[in-house]
C-alpha cells in the first residue's frame, strides 16, 4: 500500500493503537474519530472511513506540510485540513485527536462552551473549552472556526460535531481527550440539577499556572 513511505513505523503502530483504544476508552463512536501526528516534512493522519480493526500501519496517510499526498497511498481523513492547519500554526503541537465523544458532541449539538464549572477545564488551558460555530464536515471553514476555538487552549468543541484536541504528544493528546469528555459528562450532569456555580476567573489563571508544573519533580 504505502510501502515506499514505510517510514515512521513507531508513529504508525502508535497512532493504530490509539484508534482502538478510542472507542475502549469511551471517547469516540464507530470510525467517525480521526488522529494526526507531526512528523519530519508533515504529518500523519488516519485514513478515510477505515474500520479501526483493519486498520495497520502502512494504512496511515503521509501527508506533506502544504496537504499533498505523495501517490500510493489511501484517501487521508476528510478532516485533514484542521490536520494540517493545526500542525501549521501551533509549533509546540505534535498530535491532535478528533472524536465525536458522546457527552462533548451533546453538549456541542447545543453549541454550549464548557465553562469553569470545575477546575479541570484548566487541563485544556484556559477558563473555558469553547465551542467552534458550525460547518460542514472535510470543510476549511470547519478548520477556521476550530483554530480560532483553539486558540490558547488545548481542546475545542466543535458545533453538532464533536470535539479535538491537541497534545504535545500523542499519549497526552489521548488523555486530554478522556478528561474533555469526563468534563463534559459531569457538565450535562449539573445542567440536570441545577445552575453549575462557576469559578472565578482569577482562580482558573491560578490553576492554569499550577497545571504548568503540575506532575513535573524539581531537578535531580
Ligand atoms: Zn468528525
Amino acid at each position: 500500500m504505502s510501502g515506499k513511505r514505510a517510514g515512521f513505523v513507531r508513529q504508525r503502530r502508535a497512532m493504530v493503537d490509539a484508534c482502538r483504544n478510542m472507542n475502549a476508552l469511551g471517547i469516540n463512536q464507530g470510525k467517525s474519530g480521526n488522529i494526526g501526528v507531526r512528523v519530519t516534512g508533515g504529518l500523519l493522519v488516519t485514513p478515510s472511513g477505515m474500520p479501526y480493526d483493519e486498520m495497520t500501519p502502512a494504512d496511515i496517510v503521509f501527508m506533506r506540510a502544504d496537504g499533498t499526498v505523495p501517490k500510493g497511498q489511501r484517501e487521508p481523513s476528510s478532516e485533514w485540513r484542521f490536520h494540517r492547519d493545526i500542525f501549521a500554526t501551533r509549533a509546540e503541537v505534535g498530535a491532535v485527536v478528533h472524536t465525536h465523544a458522546m457527552f462533548a458532541t451533546t453538549l456541542a449539538c447545543l453549541h454550549k462552551d464548557i465553562p469553569a464549572f470545575h477546575y479541570m477545564v484548566a487541563m485544556a488551558g484556559g477558563d473555558s473549552i469553547r465551542c467552534a460555530p458550525y460547518a460542514t464536515f472535510g470543510t476549511q471553514g470547519l478548520s477556521d472556526h476550530a483554530l480560532e476555538a483553539l486558540a490558547d487552549r488545548k481542546a475545542c468543541l466543535l458545533a453538532n460535531h464533536g470535539m479535538i484536541v491537541v497534545g504535545e504528544t500523542l499519549k497526552g493528546a489521548l488523555a486530554l481527550a478522556v478528561e474533555v469528555e469526563t468534563l463534559a459528562a459531569q457538565y450535562w450532569r449539573a445542567l440536570q440539577i441545577g445552575k453549575p456555580v462557576l469559578l472565578p476567573k482569577a482562580e482558573m489563571r491560578r490553576v492554569v499556572k499550577k497545571f504548568a508544573t503540575y506532575g513535573k519533580q524539581p531537578k535531580d
